[in-house]
């Protein structure tokens, strides 16, 4: 593919796929929303620069993994979405590190880090998502968040430039992270991470995998199309219990339903929910919650695109 550098003077041959109006809900874990005017999936780091120094100034951008914790709006994201997650994306040990690129998905981190026997990575196990998003939301659970675990992080610029962080350089909180003087997300996107695991058992760590992924089938609605907990936990507190007192599980507007197993989940049993139906249904169960307890919940789901 030859497309027009920004300035037009020379053309730079891409090896990526570019789609037009793709339809998102292939894309997200939710299996409903919108489209993306231009869908770009890089052939690799290189590549996936010379496609970002080609976008013209003030396009919209949206890194995408394995759309596990995001919606796209029934009107499209009317920008460019960069569909990051790959099945031969590299992983491997450099020296005391994990190294892991963001398109890898977290389970394989996992299970790759205890083959090489070494723990703490095994939270990753059951966040399906690739480690661009477990990144970018310091996804975590059972006690560990991704940033816990990271010595360095690679991104990518706007303009297509590579630079190597230290964690120390991030502030990370709960599903939070943010790059002083960066505007992660929207000028700088995750490329790769280096993680360290401590020197561990190979046994001790499969079997914790398969004890936190028997917790997880037990509690999570994980047949039907869902993105995880859709609120934050409050301080103190689990959104879950709190939808869940409002008497809100079974709650259905349009195709989607907050979830009978997990209140804090909602699933897309019929795969025909709108991304409306879907954000109603996060307003209802946040204005219930707020009347009833005065807690204002906080999604955890991004949200982007525009409505129809
Ligand atoms: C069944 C289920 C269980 C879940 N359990 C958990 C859990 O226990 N804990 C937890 O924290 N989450 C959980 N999640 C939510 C989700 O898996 C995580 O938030 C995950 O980290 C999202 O990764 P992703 O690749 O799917 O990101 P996406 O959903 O594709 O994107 C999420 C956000 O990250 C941004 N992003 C994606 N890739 C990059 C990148 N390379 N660089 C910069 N930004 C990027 C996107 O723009 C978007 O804002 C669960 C989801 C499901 C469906």
């Amino acid at each position: 593919m030859n497309m027009t550098d920004p300035v037009g003077q020379s053309a730079t041959v891409l090896r990526g796929v570019l789609r037009l109006n793709e339809p998102m809900a292939r894309h997200v874990s939710w299996r409903a929303g919108g489209a993306a005017a231009r869908a770009y999936a890089p052939a690799d780091h290189n590549d996936l620069a010379a496609f970002l120094g080609t976008l013209p100034e003030g396009e919209p951008v949206c890194f995408v993994g394995l759309g596990s914790n995001l919606l796209v709006r029934d009107g499209g994201y009317r920008g460019t979405v960069v569909l990051m997650h790959s099945s031969h994306g590299a992983m491997r040990i450099e020296g005391d590190t994990v190294y892991a690129e963001a398109s890898v998905a977290c389970p394989k981190v996992a299970r790759f880090a205890a083959t090489q026997g070494l723990e703490g990575a095994e939270f990753l196990a059951g966040i399906p998502g690739t480690v661009g998003g477990a990144l970018a939301m310091n996804a975590g659970c059972y006690g560990s968040e991704t940033w816990d675990v990271v010595a360095r992080a690679l991104t990518i610029s706007r303009a297509g430039k590579l630079s190597e962080r230290s964690a120390t350089e991030f502030q990370t909180r709960y599903r939070h992270v943010e790059l002083r003087g960066s505007n992660l997300g929207e000028e700088e996107w995750f490329l790769a991470a280096w993680f360290r695991f401590r020197p561990g058992d190979e046994k001790r760590a499969r079997a914790r995998i398969k004890e936190l992924l028997a917790k997880r089938i037990a509690a999570q609605p994980l047949a039907l199309p869902n993105a995880g907990s859709v609120f934050r936990n409050p301080p103190g507190d689990h959104a879950a219990r709190l939808i869940e007192a409002c008497g809100l599980k079974g709650c259905r507007i349009g195709g989607a339903l907050i979830s009978e197993k997990h209140a804090n989940f909602i699933v897309n049993p019929k795969r025909k929910a709108r991304a409306a139906d879907i954000e109603a249904l996060i307003a209802r169960a946040r204005q219930t919650v707020k009347d009833r307890f005065g807690i204002e919940l906080v999604p955890e789901v991004r949200i982007v695109g525009e409505a129809p």
